[in-house]
């Protein structure tokens, strides 16, 4: 769904003759409406089932009539890692994306920082429910498939297969991976449309207007350019004259903004909240949820002739996903299995559609909120905007293939403060992971394991708890440990990954105060000493290994494996194995050998061109590391 948002709003239609006797606030609000209609836009108001929609004080309650219903749109407390009492699992969304094209940076920018958040949740011992997807269905995706003499599903399976793809080199762990042409979607989307007909916010009208065919939506005259031309393609729209079935948002207006006011954590980061309460008060727009010329999508229930257009189609995806495998496809089902969901992590351009949209729709149906949407910033390449027409941009599958899952993880994690825009330049990503990843972290463990190896025929002699006892370099460790715990639960992924390089940084300062190799080599108490050390050191790298697991999973299980641990153990370690102590007297590390090794920047002679040589994950894992072990 992601890349259909060229133009957010995907038509600027005010709602005509929309009478009611109702007094309630929210009729008010659609009368002064009709002052701003347009004169370019003709409706016929044809209530379908001759039906008004019609809004009673007496109606049911707006947020929740489920059975199961707690009766409130969401928990006091709306941390994402909170409100899960019951063992309610914690749920957590990407976006479904459009597969028009191969996936993009964003996309897999949110999916890797989903997958972050996923793993801290698991390692706090939470059931999780990950869900990504494609999003499947539309004008463009036939035509795309057209284009390349295949049918729209063998497009759609070739590119959501893409995806998949990306996301195993990407050490994605999803949980649910939804597709909009999934026939158990299909089903839940019909009765979620049909429970918003039955609440009558659902009206057909005819709709006259200039369509760019690229954006599949009608524009507004002011938008476009000379010669009615979309400003995004730069090709004339099409006069275009259909009925559709709308949306009645204008309806839930008020709603809208008492729930913002009530429960303002609903959006995240904050600083988006005032942009979203803005839409709101500067009214909301009824909008299409239908096409009568596109064949590539859900019939619209009764009526064969149309199809549920986009965001009424794929936002209820991250209900279906919910089904487990053999259920019955009904919204009661999927629902019990996790709704609301805990966080929906989105691009912040498609913050309208996962703030406003969704949330009326799912007051319509008569179903609960999510409990928090957060809308991240873009990604820059070089301080500029990427697009194709300018060259410059990224691919996730080149990016990973070159340098491997944990060095593109750990920088868009560490260097994109979350929620805010980020940019994305060579020479920066491989300084930072360097110096972090492969000097800080990988370099620290490599020269201990060397000289435990050298001394102690590579055992460690005495448990680590004992080891520590009075350490000053364990407390700090420990309170990094817990301000990273804090920094994960506020979404604050960059600093999380600052806590985990202060306890590497703090360990390279012991390791190089203590000196165990001069103390070797005095021998007698002193050697004993230089033993304790190598336990203290390796001690932080195993809390290190654990902390930023979430980050850089793969990473931190080569980690592991040379702490002697196996990957069946890596598996199955929580958040509570970070406490100090977890390394005892006798356990016997790996052969030292380098866990993350340096991404080699050459620049050629003569050309000026720059080429980067090596980085795959398994050159990691086979090269002689080449930074000095000190001795
Ligand atoms: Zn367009």
């Amino acid at each position: 769904m992601t890349s259909r948002v060229q133009n957010p709003i995907q038509n600027r239609l005010w709602l005509l003759s929309f009478s009611t006797s109702s007094s309630s606030s929210l009729c008010n609000s659609v009368s002064l409406k009709k002052t701003r209609f347009t004169n370019r836009t003709r409706f016929t108001n044809r209530s379908l089932f001759g039906k008004r929609m019609s809004w009673s004080s007496s109606r049911r309650n707006l947020y929740c009539t489920c059975s199961t219903s707690r009766g409130s749109t969401m928990d006091s407390n709306t941390s994402p890692s909170s409100g899960r009492q019951n063992a309610e699992p914690f749920v957590i969304t990407t976006p479904l994306y459009y597969v028009n094209a191969p996936p993009h940076m964003g996309s897999a920018y949110t999916t890797v920082a989903a997958d972050a958040i996923a793993r801290f949740q698991r390692l706090l011992g939470n059931k999780v429910v990950f869900i990504t997807g494609t999003d499947e269905h539309g004008e463009k995706i036939a035509t795309a498939a057209a284009a390349c003499g295949c049918s729209p599903a063998e497009h759609c399976n070739v590119v959501s297969q893409a995806y998949r793809t990306l996301w195993r080199d990407l050490g994605i762990a999803y949980d649910k991976f939804i597709r909009t042409t999934d026939p158990k979607h299909e089903a839940i989307v019909k009765e979620f449309y049909s429970k918003v007909l039955a609440n009558g916010d659902i009206y057909r009208a005819d709709y006259e207007g200039l369509y760019c065919v690229n954006c599949e939506e009608y524009k507004e005259e002011k938008e476009l350019l000379d010669n009615n031309c979309c400003p995004i393609h730069l090709k004339p729209c099409v006069a275009k004259k259909e009925d559709n079935y709308f949306f009645a948002l204008s309806k839930y207006e008020g709603f809208l903004g008492k729930m913002l006011s009530e429960n303002p954590e609903f959006v995240q980061p904050s600083f988006r909240l005032n942009e979203v309460q803005s839409w709101i008060t500067s009214g909301l727009r009824d909008f299409s949820i239908s096409r009568a010329s596109v064949d590539w999508g859900i019939e619209v229930p009764n009526d064969a002739k149309q199809t549920i257009y986009v965001w009424f189609d794929a936002l209820v995806g991250y209900i279906s996903a919910l089904l487990n495998d053999g259920e019955q496809p009904n919204l009661q089902t999927a629902i019990s299995s996790g709704w609301p969901t805990s966080l929906h992590l989105i691009g912040k351009d498609i913050l309208r559609f996962h703030a406003v949209y969704w949330p009326a729709m799912l007051m319509s149906a008569g179903l609960q909120l999510p409990k928090m949407v957060f809308g991240h910033g873009f990604l820059t390449k070089d301080g500029n905007k990427m697009g194709k027409s300018l060259g410059n941009t990224l691919e996730p599958t080149d990016l990973v293939q070159r340098f491997g899952p944990d060095a593109v993880r750990y920088f868009f994690l560490k260097e994109v403060e979350f929620g805010s825009d980020g940019d994305y330049s060579e020479s920066r990503f491989i300084n930072t992971v360097n110096a972090h990843l492969a000097n800080t972290i990988g370099n620290l463990l490599n020269r201990t394991l060397g000289l435990l190896k050298k001394n102690c025929q590579s055992t460690l002699a005495v448990d680590s708890a004992i080891a520590a006892e009075g350490n000053t370099f364990k407390d700090a460790v420990e309170m990094l440990v817990t301000k990273a715990k804090t920094h994960y639960e506020t979404l604050a992924l960059s600093s999380a990954c600052e806590a985990v390089l202060e306890i590497g940084n703090a360990g390279n300062l012991y390791m190089n105060q203590q000196a165990p190799w001069s103390l070797f080599k005095q021998g007698g108490a002193a050697s004993e000493t230089a033993a304790k050390e190598l336990v203290i050191v390796l001690e932080a790298m195993r809390i290190i290994a654990i902390v930023l697991s979430p980050v850089t999973p793969s990473l931190c299980l080569r980690i592991f494996n040379q702490l002697g641990y196996t990957e069946d153990q890596f598996d199955t370690i929580t958040w509570s194995d970070a406490k100090w102590g977890g390394l005892k007297a006798g356990q016997v590390m790996a052969q030292p050998k380098p866990v993350f090794s340096r991404i080699e920047n050459q620049i050629e002679d003569g050309n000026g061109g720059e080429t980067v040589k090596q980085g795959s994950k398994e050159k990691e894992n086979i090269n002689q590391n080449k930074s000095p072990i000190e001795v």
